[in-house]
């Protein structure tokens, strides 16, 4: 086997909740896993701020303190962790071929996809000048910090919705931004939106700056694109809610995955179509794309792939 190619039994693909937490049960079951985290190593939350709803901080933490603590425990219990990415793969047998960083080549007994999904965002520079402080893509992450207060999230379909009626809950106004003069989501969630007294829904209008005084938000400037007039709105918070793009793309063609490119795993499992081949977290919800949520399907990945390879040594041995 030459320099450039290593064979490994567990690989780990990612490093949010779900990579790290896959990571320290299969480090625990000592299946010696190498995990590549990517070029966010960390994942989605090295870029929020306080997190409040991860069990075990009682005072809540930062996102990129939480991540550290992840990272440690799993390098603590033997996991080697890796900074890289995946440029390609070979799930046509067995074992795997991973392409890291277009040049190194791991065969894998197992691997554990964990490459998280990412928030679509407008692509406003003041949208990016806010993030973490007072711009949000996730509802129910940061809401609560917008108790009594008046806020705006943009989109419309159920995501959109949902957040909406959930900040409606405890903001006291809710400015819903969307663009067409329709909605996306489902009737259902249309119709608890419009039946919620404090959202306010603002068709054929679009976003054109968020603003504040370098600190924090105070105000969002938005057109109607039917008469052209634009208007402020007095919020503090800024929600984006126009969709998620799973990190999946270099998995396209080899596992089965939805048509926005979720991978689909069999339901209670994390075993995706290709032997060998799990996947946790957000890459595969759609639905809940929780830390914690991610963090159990993590679990699971490890001991999915745990019971594979121990069933097939089984088999060879017997
Ligand atoms: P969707 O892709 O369904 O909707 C995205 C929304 O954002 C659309 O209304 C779109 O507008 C709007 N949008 C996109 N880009 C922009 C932009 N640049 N400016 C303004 N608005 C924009 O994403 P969701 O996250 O809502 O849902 C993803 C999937 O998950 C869907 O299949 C959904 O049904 C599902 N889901 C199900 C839930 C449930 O069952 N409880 C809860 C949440 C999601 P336009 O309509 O004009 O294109």
């Amino acid at each position: 086997m030459s320099q450039d190619t290593e064979h490994v039994k567990c690989l780990i693909i990612g490093s949010g909740p779900a990579g790290y937490t896959a990571a320290i049960y299969a480090s625990r079951a000592d299946l010696k896993p190498v995990m590549y985290t990517g070029m966010l190593a960390g994942g989605q939350l090295t870029q929020t701020t306080e997190v409040e709803n991860f069990p075990g901080y009682p005072n809540g933490i930062m996102g990129p303190e939480m991540m550290e603590d992840f990272r440690k425990q799993a390098e603590r219990l033997g996991t080697d962790i890796r900074f890289g990415y995946v440029s390609a793969v070979d799930f046509s047998s067995l074992p795997h071929k991973v392409t890291v960083d277009e040049s190194k080549t791991i065969l894998a007994d197992t691997v554990i996809i964990s490459t998280g999904a990412s928030a679509k965002w407008l692509g406003l520079e003041s949208e990016q000048k806010y993030s973490g402080f007072g711009v949000s893509a996730c509802a129910v992450c940061d809401g609560f910090f917008f108790k009594g207060q008046d806020v705006a999230i943009v989109g419309a379909g159920d995501t959109a919705a949902e957040e909406a009626t959930y900040l409606a809950k405890m903001c006291n106004k809710v400015y819903m931004i969307v663009r067409r003069d329709e909605f996306r989501a489902s009737k259902a969630m249309v119709h608890r939106v419009l039946n919620t007294p404090n959202i306010e829904v603002l068709y054929n209008t679009e976003t054109l700056e968020i603003m504040g005084d370098g600190m924090s938000v105070n105000g969002v400037k938005v057109i109607n694109n039917q008469t052209n007039e634009d208007t402020v709105l007095d919020v503090t918070g800024f929600f984006v809610a126009i969709g998620h793009k799973p990190n999946t793309d270099v998995f396209r063609g080899w596992i089965n995955m939805d048509e926005t490119g979720y991978i689909i795993t069999r339901p209670g499992s994390t075993e995706t179509n290709v032997e060998g081949v799990f996947c946790c977290g957000d890459a595969q919800d759609h639905i809940y794309r929780q830390a914690v949520t991610a963090a159990g399907t993590g679990c699971m990945a490890a001991i999915d792939a745990e019971r594979y390879l121990a069933a097939k040594e089984h088999v060879v041995t017997a």
